[in-house]
């Protein structure tokens, strides 16, 4: 584990946010000891609930005020919710302290024996690449875990004392910009779309942040060779010497890349003649599911891991054993030859397009919060594949439009309601559009807020939605009633 500063040497510390990386930061660094304050602008009854645990352990809890500085902070530590130009560090940095996030003091706690990181960012496909790299790393027999934006916050697999041989990394774009000192062993960055600009400020701000996570690479920087934003980031990095550029691509790979042949996830980057050979990994049909974005997650993963010396056979044998989490195209059942699949983490327009790009026949459940996303080149770009659509949540009216623009023959029904009942009639109007063979995809290219607690709870009502009409309980008449 990391050889920790010594005790006090973190001074006063404020941690901007009450939420689980907010509380994992502030009770690791109390224990290392340093004088902390969390401070959060609300004051609800979760908040209370959490600043009361903290109060009895001696941490300082400042409710429903996050904006002005406690006296004598020497350092924030910042949530991955919090705007940069959020009050509280334009008030730090008037007073001269560093805001940093939880990944900074996760690798600052590092000590000199430290698991080296294998890192991932990129738009969509973060968490599951990581999971294969993890699955991977594993399988070669190393000790690792999936860290970072997933699972276990990363102070606490640090502190941890457990004997690491390397960590697969989660990094986003939020907690790069807040990590200045990172620098992975290896590091992806899967591709690159327009998100969350409203939090960085624009796309230049957004790509800055990710391309960040190569600084410092000390044996690869892997970029997508397919998605040429990501490869501009490997140019402009400033990394150890001899740190190689990896490409991968879904196309036959160029000498110092992943590709694919045949079926066959290929290297022709980590073998002893690249110009000349290529080294088998993995077959297409290992990878769950086999559609051509996550077959591009399998050779980012397969890059990092050989990147790190990991042999061939025990990336087949990562691979096959991965299986993606929930809500990730998950194959929900066949009802009357057409099948229904959960694709609810699909929130942004570029997610849903790999999603869409994965069956022949759609139709499409779709809607939500916008986040300020048009869906223009999403439509015109999928149009073909549309057997219909249905429209669910707050800011429907604009796939609608885009439909209306670039789609006019496809059929959209827009369900006008924003209740919980309102997944049921969706699929129900679903099936009805759909012909046997089709598949009915709930890509909603939207947040869901608006509707459900999150994407979990969406792709969970869209489940039950399908074994109620599986069952034959289906509410058909209740759809109508809806609209
Ligand atoms: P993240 O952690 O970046 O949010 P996930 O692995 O959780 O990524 O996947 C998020 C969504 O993006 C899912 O809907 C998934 O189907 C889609 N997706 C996964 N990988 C990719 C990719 N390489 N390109 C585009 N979309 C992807």
């Amino acid at each position: 584990m990391g050889v920790p500063p010594p005790s006090g040497s973190w001074g006063s510390v404020t941690v901007a946010g009450l939420g689980v990386s907010g509380i994992s930061a502030a009770r690791a660094l109390a224990g290392l000891g340093a004088a902390v304050t969390v401070v959060d602008g609300g004051d609800g009854e979760r908040q209370r609930e959490s600043a009361k645990a903290l109060e009895q352990e001696g941490i300082a809890v400042r409710l429903g005020d996050g904006t002005t500085l406690p006296e004598g902070t020497e350092l924030v530590v910042t949530s991955p919710g919090w705007k940069p130009d959020s009050p509280l560090f334009a008030a730090a940095a008037k007073a001269g302290v560093d805001v940093v996030g939880d990944v900074e003091i996760a690798w600052r706690l590092r000590g000199p024996d430290s698991a080296p990181w294998l890192a991932v960012t990129g738009t969509n496909g973060k968490t599951t690449t990581v999971q294969m790299l993890a699955s991977i790393l594993s399988a070669a027999g190393l000790r690792t875990a999936a860290v970072g934006n997933i699972g276990t916050p990363i102070i606490d697999v640090v502190l941890s004392g457990e004997p690491y041989d390397v960590l697969a990394v989660e990094l986003s774009s939020y907690q790069l910009h807040w990590a200045p000192s990172v620098r992975a062993h290896s590091a992806a960055v899967l591709n690159l779309a327009p998100d969350h600009l409203d939090w960085h400020g624009s796309m230049q701000a957004y790509a800055a942040d990710k391309g960040r996570i190569y600084e410092g690479n000390k044996v690869a920087c892997v970029y997508n060779a397919d998605d040429p934003a990501t490869e501009e980031l490997v140019r402009a990095a400033d990394v150890e010497e001899g740190c190689r550029a990896i490409g991968f691509t879904l196309g036959t790979p160029a000498p110092s890349q992943l590709g694919v042949v045949e079926g066959i996830l290929v290297d022709r980057a980590f073998v002893q003649d690249r110009y000349n050979s290529a080294q088998e990994l993995a077959e297409v049909s290992d990878v769950q599911p086999p559609a051509p974005h996550n077959i591009a997650n399998a050779l980012a993963a397969a890059a990092l891991a050989r990147a790190f010396g990991v042999e061939p056979a025990a990336v087949r044998d990562g691979l096959r054993a991965f299986r993606p989490d929930a809500h990730r195209i998950a194959h929900v059942a066949d009802v009357d030859g057409i099948a229904y699949v959960d694709d609810s983490k699909a929130t942004n327009t570029h997610a849903t397009e790999a999603s869409l790009a994965s069956f022949e026949h759609i139709v499409w459940i779709a809607g939500g919060l916008a986040k300020g996303a048009t869906f223009d080149d999403l439509v015109a770009k999928s149009a073909s594949r549309l057997r219909g659509a249905v429209l669910i949540g707050a800011d429907r009216a604009l796939i609608r439009e885009a439909l209306a623009r670039h789609a006019p023959e496809v059929p959209v029904v827009d369900l006008d309601r924003t209740d919980t009942g309102a997944m049921a009639a969706a699929v129900g109007e679903a099936a009805r559009l759909a012909r046997p063979g089709d598949t009915v995809l709930l890509a909603p290219a939207c947040a869901s807020m608006d509707m459900f607690v999150n994407y979990g709870k969406r792709g969970e009502a869209f489940a039950e939605a399908v074994r109620d009409l599986e069952a034959g309980t289906g509410g058909g008449q209740e759809q109508a009633q809806g609209r």
